[in-house]
């Protein structure tokens, strides 16, 4: 049995993750984190039946767990996972946003357990994302339009970030853009790579959805992934908790997982 805590416990993804360990077959949920439910028992705090009392902050941890799942934000996400690189405990991040110089960081810090980092948990996003990367040296121009709730707070998403580099490693030479004449700034979305730029929609009703647009002479490719419900990213996350004790060091994606 692997034991495992939730760190955003309350929020809206850590509440389901907390329903998600609560359910898996060979984890056991045994602490939640988060500072706005701090002394609520983690029912009230997420309607989760496990015995057990949401604590502030990672320091209240009595007994740390194998392994913390983090579903916060940027800075809290930097200052959780510090504290699980010194405490040996394996990390599972789906807290988007980090920098070249943080997963510097986390690659140095990591060394007595493992952080598996994945801007996306859902199967068919990481598909989308390996089939963005196949298709793009077969063609000269290629833009990311990602769409998510209005409560997202960074933009654009890790996921279409994560597609561009990958897009941008598999083809280095795309079309400049011809737009002469910006009547409306930032029209044109941003550069993310050279050559592929990123639009980002914040829209009350949805999830999490991407589509990644190709185009060459005559015909376009579009590849489109939704995410309808936050469940759809829990096999992955469930997944990642059961075997990143197998994953040494820092692992970015879970493609590893799932042999792609
Ligand atoms: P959310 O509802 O705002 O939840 C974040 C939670 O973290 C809040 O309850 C917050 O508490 C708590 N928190 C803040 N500081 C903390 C700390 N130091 N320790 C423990 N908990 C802390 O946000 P969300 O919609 O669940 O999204 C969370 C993150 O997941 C975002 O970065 C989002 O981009 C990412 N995400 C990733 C995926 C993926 O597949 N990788 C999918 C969906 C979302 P307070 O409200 O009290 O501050």
């Amino acid at each position: 049995m692997v034991t495992v805590g939730v760190f955003g416990a309350a929020g809206r993804m850590g509440a389901t993750v907390c329903a998600a360990v609560a359910e898996a077959p060979n984890l056991e949920l045994v602490a939640a984190v988060d500072p706005g439910a701090a002394g609520q028992s983690l029912v009230e705090a997420t309607g989760v039946d496990v015995d057990i009392e949401v604590v502030g902050m990672a320091e209240n941890i009595t007994d740390p767990p194998a392994v913390m799942v983090d579903f916060t934000h940027l800075e809290a996400a930097r200052y959780n996972l510090a504290w699980c690189a010194e405490n040996a405990v394996h990390a599972v991040v789906g807290t988007t946003g980090f920098t070249e110089t943080d997963l510097t960081g986390f690659l140095a810090d990591f060394d007595r357990s493992n952080c598996l980092i994945a801007p996306n948990f859902a199967i068919g996003a990481i598909l989308m994302m390996r089939f963005a990367e196949m298709a793009a040296p077969y063609f000269e121009t290629a833009e990311v339009i990602e769409y998510h709730h209005d409560a997202k707070l960074d933009a654009p998403s890790g996921t279409a970030m994560r597609t561009i580099e990958r897009m941008a490693a598999a083809n280095a030479s795309w079309a400049p853009d011809p737009t002469v004449t910006h009547t409306v700034p930032g029209a044109r979305g941003g550069e993310a790579a050279p050559g592929i730029r990123v639009h980002a929609v914040r829209m009350r009703g949805m999830v999490a959805h991407q589509e990644v647009l190709l185009g060459t002479t005559g015909q376009t490719l579009q590849i489109r992934h939704d995410s309808y419900d936050r469940t759809s990213f829990m096999p992955g996350v469930v997944l990642a908790c059961q075997r990143i004790a197998d994953l040494p060091g820092l692992t970015i994606g879970l493609d590893p997982l799932l042999g792609l």
